[in-house]
């Protein structure tokens, strides 16, 4: 079996795409013409993907407003000003704010994998987002007649059906996005937001039997848009023993662009148990380089010193543009970055001979 190789998620929307997302809402484009889009920017992307060779794709999130927003997007107990999330280089994003409760989702995932696997010949996987981000549209002064609490069991009744949805369309496998893990040390380096996030989440994964969970993952990153991060200067040794404390099989590391990466990979040989998959990053979707497969076959080879061979595989660092708008990167430099790392991961595998 040669070393597996996965991509995290979102590839950069055609422009033709997000001028008709702006034109639809202020009124002057149909939903049937921007539907009819979507359609087609999602069979291109899966054209495209499969073209590279990756072995696993997704449908590169082309309907997604963003890898956080989509469960909620368009419900209407939602006021824009929720919580700020501020990248390195000075932009931010704003969460919206929880104004009453029930909290339902508007939309589960599994409508995009359902939408995918039309176009698809190779495993499509699919992401969703986790409950701890989502748990951050609750305001810190509460809701009048809506407790925590019972904000926190709608949303674990609500993550847990949005993976329970795109596990029974027949996945490669479900991921969760874990970007505030990180983000989490940076507002509270007591680790007591971290170890909440952590618990909340494995509130909704007890849910799952051990073989369901085989099939989960989870994502960790700094935050990637507009080609900066919120956290990359967070010490990874202050997140990676909590994140291994998570009830899945397989994670989705970030690796590529940190400084020191064999500092990095020695933390995930101490904290990493038997039976976990450890994808490592290797492409780095900030930078506007390609990387050359011997490089990716390198840092494949560079992290087999330290991971079983049993448990590791290989993705990409983030997602290309997590956020719909994000025009940063250009579909073609996604796509050869993409070709790239599975060319690599080839080499890697002949290498080691697996
Ligand atoms: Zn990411």
């Amino acid at each position: 079996m040669p070393i597996p190789t996965e991509p995290i998620g979102s590839i950069p929307r055609p422009r033709e795409l997000i001028e008709a997302i702006q034109e639809f809402g202020s009124g002057r484009l149909s939903q049937e013409r921007l539907d009819s889009l979507y359609e087609r920017a999602i069979r291109d992307t899966i054209q495209r993907f499969e073209a590279t060779g990756s072995p696993v794709i997704t449908d590169g999130e082309q309907a997604k407003p963003s890898f956080a927003t989509y469960p909620i997007h368009g419900l209407e107990n939602l006021a824009a000003d929720g919580i700020v999330i501020r990248f390195a280089d000075g932009h931010t994003r704003q969460l919206p704010r929880l104004t009453r409760g029930p909290f339902r989702y508007r939309r589960y995932a599994d409508g995009y994998l359902e939408r995918a696997k039309k176009y698809a010949r190779v495993a499509v996987k699919q992401a969703v987002i986790s409950a701890s981000a989502l748990s951050l549209l609750y305001p810190q002064e509460g809701i009048e007649g809506y407790s925590h609490e019972a904000f926190l069991e709608d949303l674990i009744r609500e993550a847990e059906a949005d993976i329970r949805r795109s596990l029974a369309k027949g996945p490669h496998n479900v991921q969760i996005d874990f970007t505030e893990g990180r983000l989490a040390v940076k507002l509270d380096p007591t680790k007591q937001v971290l170890n909440h996030f952590i618990d909340l989440n494995n509130r909704v994964l007890e849910r799952f039997s051990p073989e369901e969970r085989t099939r989960v993952g989870v994502h960790t990153c700094p935050g990637g848009d507009r080609d900066s991060t919120h956290s990359a200067d967070v010490d990874y040794g202050e997140l990676l023993p909590s994140l291994f404390k998570l009830k899945v099989g397989n994670f989705y590391i970030q690796l590529a662009s940190e400084k020191d990466r064999r500092r990095v990979l020695g933390i995930i040989k101490e904290c990493a148990r038997p039976g976990q998959r450890i994808f490592v990053g290797v492409i780095d979707p900030i930078d506007q380089k390609v990387e050359a497969p011997e490089e990716i076959r390198d840092r494949v080879l560079e992290a087999a010193e330290y991971i079983p061979l049993s448990q590791l595989g290989s993705t990409d660092d983030c997602g290309f543009s997590p956020f719909g708008d994000d025009t940063s990167t250009s579909r073609e430099t996604a796509f050869e970055k993409i070709r790239a790392r599975v060319l690599g991961t080839e080499l890697a595998s002949r290498a080691l001979r697996v």
